[in-house]
C-alpha cells in the first residue's frame, strides 16, 4: 500500500503570473469522477474531490443515474413517486457537489438496472474530451451486491479508451492516458478490492462529512462511512512510519489502481 497526499505522480505544469507579474509554475490537475448513483461519489470519493478542489484543481462528477429505484428506499417508504424521488436525489447531489466544489453532470439514466448503451457511452466520451482529466475515479470492476456499479465501471473505462482513439470523432482532440483509481465498494472482500493507495483526507474531512449529510435519503450510511474513513486512516498511519507525523484522528480513503503507475523513480 502506498500512502500519498496526491493521486497523480506525474502532473502537467502550467505557468501563470501572480499579482506582481512574476511567473509562477504550478501543477494543474483535473479530476473526473464517474459515479453510478448520486450517493456513490460522496461516500467513496468525497475526500479526494474536496482535497483537489481545495487546492484549486477542477473536479467534474458524472452521475449516470440518481439511484432513484435502488438506493432511495426511505423516500419510497414516505410515499413519493418516481418523479419526486428523482427531484429529491437531484437536490441532494447538487448540494453535495457544491460542498465539495465539484461541477455536477447528472445524466439521469435509469437505475436498477443501469444499462450500457451507445448513447450513454458517447456522452461519456464527450465528457472525457471536454474535461481532459489527469485523474479518473470510478467503481470497481466487480460488485456482486450492485450490478449498476459494475456497469458504471464498464462504461467509464470503455469511454476512456474510446476517447483515446484518433479515429473516433476526429474533429475533437484525443485524450492521453489518465490513471484510473477505483474507489472502495461497500463490501470489499467479494469485490476483489485491495487498497493500493490510502489518500490522507484529514484536512478536508469536515467537508466530506457535510457532503455526506446532504444525502438525507441514505442517512444510515453517514456513520458507516465515518467508520470506514477512520479505519483507513488508522491503516494510513500504520503504513506511513513514525516520522510523517500524521495526526491521531487521521481520515483516509482507499483506492485501487487499475493500470500500472508510470514513474521515473520508485517511490
Ligand atoms: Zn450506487
Amino acid at each position: 500500500m502506498e500512502l500519498i497526499a496526491s493521486l497523480s505522480a506525474s502532473v502537467a505544469k502550467i505557468a501563470t503570473r501572480d499579482a506582481a507579474d512574476r511567473v509562477v509554475v504550478m501543477s494543474q490537475e483535473s479530476l473526473l469522477v464517474i459515479s453510478a448513483h448520486v450517493g456513490d461519489f460522496v461516500w467513496r470519493a468525497g475526500g479526494a474531490i474536496a482535497l483537489y478542489t481545495s487546492r484549486g484543481h477542477p473536479a467534474t462528477v458524472v452521475c449516470l443515474a440518481y439511484g432513484e429505484r435502488g438506493e432511495s428506499a426511505r423516500y419510497w417508504r414516505q410515499g413519493m413517486d418516481l418523479r419526486q424521488v428523482k427531484e429529491k436525489r437531484h437536490e441532494e447531489a447538487v448540494a453535495a457537489a457544491e460542498v465539495l466544489g465539484a461541477d455536477l453532470q447528472a445524466f439521469d439514466s435509469d437505475d436498477y438496472p443501469l444499462m450500457e448503451s451507445p448513447g450513454l457511452l458517447e456522452r461519456l466520451v464527450k465528457v472525457y474530451r471536454e474535461v481532459r482529466p489527469s485523474i479518473v475515479l470510478t467503481h470497481t470492476e466487480r460488485d456482486p451486491w450492485n450490478r449498476d456499479h459494475e456497469t458504471a465501471h464498464s462504461m467509464a473505462t470503455h469511454a476512456r479508451i474510446i476517447a483515446q482513439a484518433a479515429g473516433h470523432d476526429p474533429g475533437t482532440e484525443v485524450i492521453g492516458a489518465p490513471p484510473v483509481f477505483l474507489f472502495e465498494p461497500h463490501q470489499t472482500e467479494y469485490s476483489g478490492f485491495r487498497p493500493d493507495v490510502l489518500l490522507d483526507i484529514t484536512e478536508v474531512w469536515d467537508r466530506k462529512l457535510d457532503a455526506m449529510r446532504c444525502m438525507e435519503g441514505q442517512e444510515h450510511l453517514w456513520d458507516y462511512y465515518t467508520d470506514v474513513a477512520a479505519r483507513r486512516g488508522t491503516q494510513a498511519k500504520r503504513n506511513s512510519g513514525p516520522n510523517l507525523g500524521l495526526v491521531t484522528d487521521t481520515k483516509a480513503e482507499a483506492y485501487m489502481r487499475m493500470y500500472p503507475q508510470v514513474a521515473r523513480e520508485l517511490s
